[in-house]
């Protein structure tokens, strides 16, 4: 593709061939979104591809974004990152990734959904859901992957589809 070279903003199909062909990087305005660090579309199109998600411009750069989160992430908090992106875009790229196992969703303390990329070992399957931990003080939401949630005994004949564990309290950062 010719074009990459010079600063004009590139309608999203051309950046993307741009990037998918190389193999290396790009920066650009996307869905409004100022992509000022460039950084590798190829690792984050084969953990698309590896769970079989069709790559987008959106979803590389919703999957950057949570990438870079130390916790997890509300739809509120994704929006302000992608100011001019729509909500129910937005939204639906977060469904397709937990959908395909990309994300997980978890109820905070607050009653917000938050999204947690999954990380090695997440199986996000109900018997092996780990614990979450919502801290009080900053108000995040931590990934306790080492912490699996116990299986709960249940009486006969009630079915199972989802088992949450949420500890509350004060995470190291803000208890040290
Ligand atoms: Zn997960
Ligand atoms: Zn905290
Ligand atoms: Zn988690």
């Amino acid at each position: 593709m010719t074009g990459s070279n010079n600063n004009k903003i590139s309608p999203v199909k051309e950046v993307l061939t741009v990037c998918l062909t190389n193999g290396i990087s790009f920066s650009g305005i996307i869905y409004g979104v100022n992509v000022k660090n460039k950084f590798k579309i190829k690792e984050l199109e084969e953990l698309l591809t590896a769970k079989k998600v069709r790559t987008t411009a959106m979803r590389l750069l919703v999957l950057k974004t949570l990438q870079k989160q130390k916790a997890a992430i509300g739809l509120q908090d994704l929006e302000s990152v992608f100011e001019k992106a729509d909500r129910i875009t937005l939204y639906r790229t977060l469904k397709t990734f937990e959908e395909k196992g990309l994300i997980h969703s978890i109820v905070d303390g607050n009653g917000t959904t938050k999204y947690a990329l999954c990380k090695e070992g997440c199986e996000c399957a109900p018997k092996d859901m780990h614990v979450h931990f919502y801290c009080q003080n900053c108000r995040e939401t931590f990934c306790l992957p080492k912490s699996k949630v116990p299986e709960v005994p249940l009486p006969e004949h009630f079915v199972p589809v989802e088992t949450t564990l949420l500890v509350k309290g004060v995470c190291g950062k803000c208890s040290g």
